[in-house]
């Protein structure tokens, strides 16, 4: 069995990493999801944050306070961006979903 010196370092084969790109948020339930995080791949239980609840709340008495017609307090409600809650990765602080 012949040796012969290393030719220098091994060519590198450039393969095209699959990365997982999260481009629409996941619908998930309203308490903490065990989930494998997809950006920092890690084993958690997604912390829920539902902090657009007061917010919306907040929204439609500073309507009611402004004079806002009859209906209009309950504009807010009707904004899916001003409630639901929000699922991130404890670990890497990545918004991972929403529940609404
Ligand atoms: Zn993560």
């Amino acid at each position: 069995m012949s040796q012969y010196p290393a030719q220098g370092p091994p060519p590198i084969t450039t393969q095209p990493q699959s990365i997982t790109v999260i481009n629409a948020p996941v619908i998930l339930g309203p308490g903490p999801q065990a989930m494998t995080c997809p950006v920092c791949h890690a084993q958690i239980m997604t912390d829920v944050s539902d902090k657009a609840i007061p917010k919306t709340h907040g929204f439609a008495i500073l309507i009611c306070c402004l004079g806002g017609v009859l209906g209009c307090c309950l504009f807010p409600y009707c904004i899916s961006s001003c409630q639901g809650q929000e699922h991130a990765c404890p670990n890497c602080r990545h918004t991972l979903g929403f529940y609404k």
